[in-house]
């Protein structure tokens, strides 16, 4: 099969077959396509798009380019959650614990920063010591005995996907609804799990700035999990401000500590609780959200979900005296108040915009290799719909003599809308998909 009757075919609008898909995927991990044929493949999918046939077929054959983890012998319901990725999202560091304490086995297979977005394993590498590369022994073991891994992608998982995502994110062919559903369900389903919570994100510091598109790409990944026998489910939920207070990593595992302390921001705690809740429900864990909710709720407030947040960090090599101490984690030099340039209601505060300050301020990285400053972060001290007066501050750039500053307050200032009308403020929960 030659690739360019393949490519062909895709610009023609024609939907591929599974051989046709397999040829791809070999073709792409085994280096047999050249990467300009791949990146011709990939933008012709993002203008012509995929069946759902065809995008099922793409992540079969990316899961069975590596190796499943195998968590045959652990026993117990197996359940992750997924989230398309935004700012200030730490809900996995808190909703991991409490579903654990609740009986689930969570193996949690994160990522790093993408863009503006902030990645789980660069927060828990915020961590004095803490090791996020486990090898799949650690990861059965662990689960066997606190319910709970937090651990990165091993090269053997979905191989293909390093390999498209690489091209995608340097040739424009990110934003494409069957790309985006294989490359996360390709990993998910190769993690050995039985069932799945997606927290998919909407707003302006989410992938999918519309709620229809956010919808479609839900509707796509419950579908590609339930084909595959994981039983899926999956929330449309705001990205339009920060989640919580805290933008960063070494402040955001703060924010996550104080929030499995019970006294974290409303809205990061009712979307940890509701998604751990939802995992319950759809690992068959719990008859239905009300028994859930209480569980999870029971969790937080015994303090048990905190305790299995305080082991797993010991048992990663990580410093379980942060959990008492904030002092312990990395810090940061100076501070920067970002004020309000007049009185009125704080309209919005533009979740992508305060991600990209963040950035510049070495909270993320710009290039795949660049390092981060797990100290540097923003604290959100004014949220949308609130009464501002002139001077007060909103939000603080944290930093170590950032050479960027000034870009990341100007990035920052950009983010801050006042105006005279208190503004409608979208529910953190905006829609329910699934199970299909
Ligand atoms: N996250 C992923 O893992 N893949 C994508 O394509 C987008 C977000």
């Amino acid at each position: 099969m030659r690739a360019v009757d393949v490519i062909l075919k895709k610009r023609d609008g024609l939907a591929l077959t599974r051989p046709e898909i397999d040829a791809f995927v070999a073709g792409a991990t085994e280096g047999a396509w050249a990467d300009y044929q791949v990146s011709a493949l990939l933008m012709a999918i993002v203008w012509r798009g995929m069946t759902k046939e065809e995008t099922s077929w793409l992540t079969e054959s990316m899961v069975e380019s590596g190796t499943r983890l195998n968590l045959s012998d652990v026993p117990g319901v197996k359940v992750d959650k997924h989230s398309t990725g935004g700012v200030g999202d730490k809900t996995s560091l808190v909703l991991a614990p409490l579903a654990a304490a609740c009986g689930a086995r969570v193996p949690m297979m994160s990522g790093r920063g993408l863009g503006h977005t902030g990645g789980t394993l660069d927060k828990l590498e915020a961590i004095p010591g803490f090791r996020v590369g486990l090898s799949p022994e650690e990861i059965r073991s662990q689960l066997r005995d606190m319910g709970c891994a937090l651990f990165g992608q091993t090269s053997e998982i979905a191989p293909a996907d390093r390999k498209l995502y690489a091209l995608r994110d340097v040739t424009g062919t990110v934003e494409s609804i069957p790309l985006i559903s294989a490359s996360i369900m390709s990993k998910k389903i190769a993690e050995g799990i039985d069932a799945l919570v997606l927290d998919v994100k909407t707003g302006s510091g989410a992938f999918m700035k519309s709620e229809a598109d956010a919808r479609r790409l839900a509707e796509s990944l419950v579908d590609i999990g339930n084909r595959a026998d994981v039983r899926t489910e999956a929330l449309v939920t705001t990205m339009d401000a920060p989640l919580g207070r805290a933008v960063g990593n070494a402040i955001e595992v703060v924010e996550s500590i104080e929030t499995l302390k019970g006294r974290g921001p409303a809205d990061l705690q009712e979307l940890s609780v509701l998604l751990a809740a939802r995992m319950l429900v759809t690992g068959g864990l719990a008859p239905d959200e009300g028994e859930a909710l209480q569980r999870v709720r029971a969790s937080l407030d015994t303090g048990a979900a905190l305790e299995v947040f305080r082991r797993i960090v010991e048992r990663q090599g990580g410093n379980p005296r942060i959990v008492d101490d904030y002092d312990q984690l990395p810090t940061t030099t100076t501070r920067d108040a970002i004020r309000a340039e007049r009185a009125g209601y704080l309209q919005a505060l533009d979740a992508k915009l305060i991600g990209r300050a963040s950035l510049a301020l070495g909270a993320g990285r710009d290039t795949v290799d660049a390092t981060i400053d797990p100290g540097a972060g923003i604290r959100v001290h004014a949220i949308p719909g609130e009464w501002v007066d002139r001077g007060q501050i909103i939000v603080e750039l944290l930093h170590n003599h950032a050479p960027n500053i000034d870009g990341a307050r100007a990035l920052a200032e950009e983010a801050i809308e006042i105006g005279d009308g208190a503004p409608t403020v979208r529910p953190v929960l905006l829609e329910r998909v699934g199970p299909v």
